[in-house]
């Protein structure tokens, strides 16, 4: 499989304020033509380092992949650091030069002198047309490989891509391609969960495992390459139920499912309808919910409860319970969940109260303690849950803690 090395060009990467997503980007699209990633960098707009990171990607890998830096000004040295890098010279080409002017034209404006530059294309190479912007990209083929000069700007780099590179990247795909399945975990740490089932990962080689550990989830990517994606798949099968017989209920879905999306499935299997009552999470499990479309068909609503007088009015919870517990207790929790599910007429409601922080709790109940409520046909349950990290993650993660539960209690 021809490797590829991507280099994204812009000293504003560098800054704090600028994330360079155009890699992530084309690496999900070249994982999928069969083409695996094995370097990235990001280099500022300095010649001698630019041309020095081609030399060295042009060295290791077969195809380069270069984003931004085309632009039409002095520092936009893309270009010229590629073509030193390959040996090269720049031709200037006049139906590129006359293109431009006519695109200016029809911007009604005069096109600056600057802009020659962006009509230069490497010796023996390809223009690319960019219809969403004013530079060109570029195609040059080597052997097994090619380097590929792409713009800057997402809106103008994935249309270049899928129009004019794909095609072009297929044939030195080899006959490979490289499939991938995505399985969703909820509830372990991600070494609890490497405990359980690295030591599957020797008995199955010819998959690759990537697992990537998110604040409200673990994903665990397995990847084969094949003849075709059926081939790949079934070198994934085997390991894939290895690790759902040992995770068992920890994995909740696959692919890009999300956990709301997944309880909302099983709601509509059986035919049943949630609410939630929410404290600390103000309205949080309700979003997730909904952000599913078609989610009106089991999703009732939420009460939205922050004081103690709200709990009352509009849950029915006792002042005694809330004057003997709190209102972060199990009783309330508890409480909660009973009125919302008995006022709106629902089957079951979450409920979620807590010290999302950084001030109150208590000794015992310190910062990040939740209590979670469910109220079902089989009656209500309350647990108490501890969660790390500041009050935008509890929040986050009771709201994850609530679904997971209402999942586990659909299953
Ligand atoms: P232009 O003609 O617009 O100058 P260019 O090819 O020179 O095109 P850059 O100047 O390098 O592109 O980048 C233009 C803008 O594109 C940046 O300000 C940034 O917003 C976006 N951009 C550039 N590189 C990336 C990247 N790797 N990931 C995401 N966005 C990027
Ligand atoms: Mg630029």
């Amino acid at each position: 499989m021809p490797s590829v090395e991507i280099i994204a060009v812009g000293s504003e990467l560098l800054t704090p304020e600028r994330v360079d997503t155009n890699s992530l980007w084309l690496t999900a699209q070249l994982n999928e033509l069969g083409f695996e990633v094995t370097a990235k960098s990001i280099i500022g707009d300095q010649r001698q380092r630019l041309t020095q990171a081609f030399r060295q990607a042009l060295e290791s890998a077969d195809i380069v992949l270069a984003t931004g830096g085309l632009g039409p000004t002095e520092d936009d040295v893309t270009r010229d650091c590629a073509a030193e890098a390959l040996g090269v010279s720049l031709e200037h080409w006049d139906s590129l030069w006359d293109d431009l002017k006519a695109k200016f034209a029809r911007m009604g404006r005069p096109i600056p002198e600057n802009n020659r530059r962006q009509a230069s294309v490497l010796q023996g190479g390809e223009s690319l047309p960019n219809p969403n912007g004013t530079a060109p990209g570029q195609w040059f083929g080597r052997q097994h490989g090619a380097l590929i000069l792409l713009p800057g700007p997402p809106r103008e780099l994935k249309p270049m891509f899928t129009n004019h590179v794909v095609e072009r990247l297929r044939p030195l795909a080899g006959d490979n391609v490289l499939s991938r399945r995505t399985l969703k975990v909820y509830g372990l740490g991600e070494s609890a969960m490497d405990q359980m089932i690295a030591h599957l990962y020797p008995q199955h080689p010819e998959v690759t495992v990537i697992t990537l550990f998110t604040p409200l989830d673990l994903e665990i990517h397995l990847l084969a390459d094949g003849p075709t994606a059926e081939q790949g798949l079934a070198k994934i099968a085997p390991l894939e139920q290895a690790v759902r017989d040992v995770l068992d209920l920890y994995v909740y879905g696959h692919s890009t499912q999300s956990l709301a999306e997944v309880v909302g499935g099983l709601l509509l299997q059986s035919g049943q309808t949630v609410v939630t009552a929410e404290s600390l999470t103000g309205g949080l499990v309700a979003q997730r919910m909904t952000e599913v479309a078609g989610s009106s068909r089991y999703f009732l609503g939420a009460y939205v409860t922050y004081s103690e007088g709200m709990k009352q009015t509009v849950l029915g919870v006792r002042p005694e319970l809330l004057q003997q517990y709190s209102a972060v207790s199990p009783q309330v929790a508890e409480a909660m969940a009973l009125g919302a599910r008995q006022r709106s007429g629902a089957d079951y409601a979450l409920s979620l109260t807590g010290y999302a922080g950084p001030d109150g709790g208590t000794d015992k109940d310190p910062v990040g303690t939740v209590y979670l409520g469910l109220a079902g046909p089989q009656g209500v349950e309350s647990k108490r849950v501890k969660f790390p990290g500041d009050r935008e993650l509890v929040r986050s993660r009771s709201a994850q803690a609530s679904l997971d539960w209402l999942r586990r209690a659909l299953l």
